[in-house]
């Protein structure tokens, strides 16, 4: 699986790095090998996820909800007393004007993490696609890993920092 074209020189435009959008690019590749790996098991939604929706928000960098058509415009960012001293990545919700901010943080660049990398898009994507609730962003995304490699990154602290554990959402 490859990103389409477009999108893909659509990323290497917004990044002032070429290195730091190829590592965007290989990040997003292999979240889509890794999905369309899971897809057939998915059925139409899994955990209030679309599969098609999802699919398009991770293939085309946008996505259909109802009428309207909402694009992602991933953004590099260093705003260390913000978000970024926290995650790799953040997701600015809800839509505006037909668009969904996914901002890259430095953290994200480290080297080494490309399963971090894989499992931070396929985590902001959920967001991007439902809402903020972090328990089942992050259970949809060790369930496409889970799926398609029959492992899961390990995110304990995650759940546990956001209590997962009392949501309506699992590990596999
Ligand atoms: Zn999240």
């Amino acid at each position: 699986m490859r990103l389409p074209i477009l999108f893909a020189a659509a990323i290497l435009a917004l990044f002032a790095a070429p290195a730091r959008a190829d590592a965007l690019t290989a990040a997003l590749n292999r979240a889509m090998t890794l999905f369309e790996a899971a897809a057939p098991l998915l059925g139409n939604s899994a955990l209030g996820v679309e599969t098609s929706r999802y699919r398009d928000a991770l293939m085309m960098g946008k996505f259909a909800r109802g009428a309207e058509e909402i694009s992602l415009y991933y953004e590099e960012k260093s705003d260390p007393a913000g978000h970024c001293g926290r995650f790799a990545a953040y997701t600015m919700l809800p839509a505006r004007a037909g668009m969904i901010r996914l901002v890259i943080c430095p953290r994200f660049f480290r080297p080494d993490a490309d399963d971090l990398r894989s499992l931070t898009v396929l985590h902001e994507l959920v967001h991007a696609v439902t809402d903020a609730d972090e328990c089942r962003a992050m259970a949809y995304a060790a369930r496409i890993q889970k799926l398609a490699t029959g492992r899961f990154t390990p995110v304990e602290a995650y759940w546990q920092a956001n209590n997962c554990a009392g949501s309506r959402f699992a590990l596999p």
